[in-house]
């Protein structure tokens, strides 16, 4: 590809070339945990082409990668446009057509990530052409960050802030797009996700005599669980607009055992922590862990293969909400003076303020449509997210 002079940097055509660009993305089915070679190399293609230096930013097993594209010169005080590229899976039961093939009813366009989020990525492309019109005049550099795998955990994120200060990127502020209906959202919760993992002893029932029983230790261990999520309700946080105002613990699902009569030597839990953005998880998730380390000590007493393990699945980080965010103000100052919210889900902005960038959620689209069959986004929210990224390229000439 060259650069190609007559690509459309009209409102109109922008979003005629936003539609045709979300079918090809909505044709890669990049679920989370695959390989995502041909997107990122879609992607990178297209931003070369309009004069972006793109860096790819791959994971250590080199088969899933992110991609940084910034325009403009100067590597510091820049916005981030920010979306991910992984979608949640799709059963096609519960679709009327072909998920990974993007197709129109009326005013929505319907595909899997239609909303969740490669509309934005593909408003992000389609506003390229626009962005390179302006290189001459831009004072801050715009950058783009394109993330694998943040429905799984928020794998690509976590490693992108590394990335940036090894490559000198330092931007002021970063949008991460997700659907928010073009409201503001400074804070969501953390998530820590868990499978905790029972050794015990098999053995006949009517003799438990130097037997460990890993569904009994697992529901001790569960119970002391359960405590700790009670006596966190207990202590909620005066002032925070989350609902609830404290951490939650669930426990979501157990397997264990073969038989009334035998003894169990195997039990899993899953279960997962959701501290407020203020609260350390890490805190919560290290005090049972020291109670399972002392519960496996008193199992090893009886049998020595005994076991307690915990796996740490997937970590998200918790958005937090600050004074003076300069993501917030501009969105203040170009959108709306919408005082911003908070969301139950989490996202890639957590790292992104980690990484130490003033970070909102603000995006197009509907969240009821998130992760649904024949998830959808209309021609209306692709005309208002492009009217935001216009104002932000304008901005980033001022
Ligand atoms: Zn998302």
């Amino acid at each position: 590809m060259s650069l190609n002079d007559t690509a459309p940097t009209d409102h109109a055509g922008m979003q005629a070339e936003a539609a045709a660009i979300l079918a090809d993305l909505v044709g890669f089915p990049t679920v989370s945990g695959l390989p995502n070679g041909n997107i990122v190399d879609y992607i990178a293609a297209r931003l070369e082409c309009f004069g972006a230096t793109t860096l790819i930013d791959r994971h250590a097993d080199g088969t899933r990668a992110n991609v940084v594209a910034t325009f403009g010169d100067g590597l510091s005080g820049g916005v981030v446009l920010c979306g991910h590229m992984d979608v949640v899976p799709a059963d096609p039961a519960g679709w009327c057509a072909d998920p990974f093939r993007l197709r129109r009813d009326g005013e929505r366009l319907i595909g899997r990530g239609a909303v969740d989020m490669k509309g934005f990525l593909a408003m992000c492309l389609a506003a390229a052409p626009l962005i390179a019109a302006e290189a001459g005049r831009l004072k801050r550099p715009i950058h783009f960050i394109f993330t694998f795998d943040e429905e799984e955990g928020c794998f690509g994120a976590a490693q992108v802030g590394a990335f940036l200060a090894a490559n000198g990127i330092a931007p002021a502020a970063a949008i991460v797009g997700e659907p928010t209906g073009m409201v503001p959202v400074s804070a969501h919760r953390a998530l820590l996700e868990l499978t905790t993992t029972v050794t015990g002893s098999s053995g006949h029932a009517s003799n438990p005599t130097g037997k460990v029983s890993a569904v009994h230790a697992a529901s001790l261990l569960m119970a002391e669980i359960v405590r700790r999520a009670d006596a966190l309700s207990q202590s909620p946080h005066a002032q925070t607009p989350f609902l609830p105002p404290y951490a939650t613990i669930n426990i979501g699902r157990v397997a264990g055992g073969e038989a009334r009569n035998a003894i169990a030597n195997i039990c899993h839990f899953d279960w997962e922590v959701r501290p407020l953005p203020y609260e350390d998880g890490d805190a919560i998730f290290a005090g049972i862990e020291s109670h399972a380390a002392a519960l496996a000590q008193r199992l090893h007493a009886r049998d020595r293969e005994a076991s307690i393990k915990t796996e740490v699945i997937a970590r998200c980080l918790g958005l937090a909400p600050h004074a003076n965010c300069r993501a917030a103000d501009l969105v203040r100052r170009l959108w709306t003076d919408e005082a911003p919210g908070v969301v139950s889900f989490g996202t890639d902005a957590g790292y992104l303020q980690a990484a130490g960038i003033d970070t909102v959620v603000f995006g197009p689209g509907e969240f009821a449509a998130m992760h649904q069959p024949e998830e959808w986004i209309t021609d209306g929210q692709i005309a208002a997210g492009l009217t935001f990224i216009a104002r932000v390229v304008d901005d980033c000439c001022r």
